[in-house]
């Protein structure tokens, strides 16, 4: 079974994505009530090699070297909680860009560490980086996010815009709305005229798909959403990732199914796209997994999804 690689999956904004965990535990500056990874165990800002770097490539290169005619839209470097807290962050995308230097880097972040000279500059190498930043209201932000005690939301809005000005990628900016906290007018407001300071080349404005760390998905109404949308993604692309193409089927791996998992709870119908599997084996492993107990399914809005958290 890998350790830091898992996937791909398939995700809404980068299409089919290898995923890179260089966390491997649930360590995040943040413990969101929507994070899909289950609750932060290590809340933390301080940076270290929580994974080893050369293991990681290792990893990668073996991956790589098995998957010669998967086909990716991404390697993202993401997993269990916030990527920049690795000390190793720019020279593992440094190293990917010479491992696999057709497939463009992207890498997730919470924004909390782009206060950091040295975390933006070791940002400058992806091609892509996907920056979130939910509420520029301290309030929601506490009650969302649930930060280490001391980060502050303006001091992370101030390290982004930063960002935004040095770095020549793109930038795919996340909202993630949850009705009843961070919906609000005052928010929106707050927000667009932040937004008006920087470029960036997509907004996307996201409610909860899946189950959540600490709750189930709050999603705001369509007149609310509809608010959100005209006033922040005017004259924005909307353009969302590639379509994912077919792929060759390959054959079941328990161990691939367990680790993707294992970073975000999917359906059956998920997996199968995502790792190009067929699904009736594809169930059967998933049967296997759950009569063993790796695994366990969570019911959510008519829909099961698997997940190993909680067993
Ligand atoms: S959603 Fe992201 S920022 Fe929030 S707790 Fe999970 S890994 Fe951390």
């Amino acid at each position: 079974m890998y350790r830091y690689i898992f996937g791909p999956v398939l995700s809404s904004r980068l299409g089919r994505s290898l995923g890179v965990d260089l966390l491997v535990e649930r360590i995040c500056s943040f413990d969101c009530l929507y994070c899909e990874s289950g609750p932060t165990v290590f809340k933390t800002q301080t940076r270290a090699e929580y994974a080893d770097p050369e293991l990681v490539l290792e990893e990668l290169e073996l991956w790589l070297g098995r998957h010669p005619e998967q086909e990716l839209d991404h390697i993202t470097l993401g997993g269990e909680g916030e990527p920049c807290l690795n000390s190793g962050l720019g020279r593992i995308i440094t190293e990917i860009k010479k491992i696999a230097p057709q497939t463009p880097v992207a890498v997730l972040t919470n924004s909390s560490l782009l206060t950091s000279a040295q975390v933006r500059s070791e940002l400058m190498n992806p091609d892509v980086v996907l920056p979130s930043l939910d509420t520029l209201i301290p309030e929601e932000f506490i009650r969302l996010n649930r930060p280490l005690p001391g980060i502050d939301i303006q001091e992370i809005a101030n390290g982004l815009a930063l960002f935004c000005r040095e770095f020549s990628g793109r930038v795919f900016l996340e909202i993630l709305l949850v009705r009843g906290i961070n919906d609000s007018f005052e928010n929106l407001e707050k927000t667009a005229e932040f937004l008006k300071k920087f470029k960036y080349d997509r907004l996307d404005i996201t409610c909860m798909s899946r189950p959540g760390a600490h709750i189930h998905p709050a999603i705001p109404g369509d007149q609310t959403l509809n608010r959100w949308k005209g006033v922040l993604q005017q004259g924005l692309s909307l353009d969302k990732s590639a379509q994912c193409r077919e792929l060759p089927v390959e054959k079941v791996d328990k161990l691939a199914i367990l680790a993707s998992v294992q970073r975000r709870p999917q359906t059956l119908e998920q997996l199968c796209l995502a790792l190009g599997l067929d699904r009736k084996e594809a169930a059967a492993a998933l049967n296997n997994l759950k009569q063993e107990r790796l695994i366990r399914v969570i019911r959510d809005r008519e829909q099961n999804f698997y997940t190993s958290k909680g067993n």
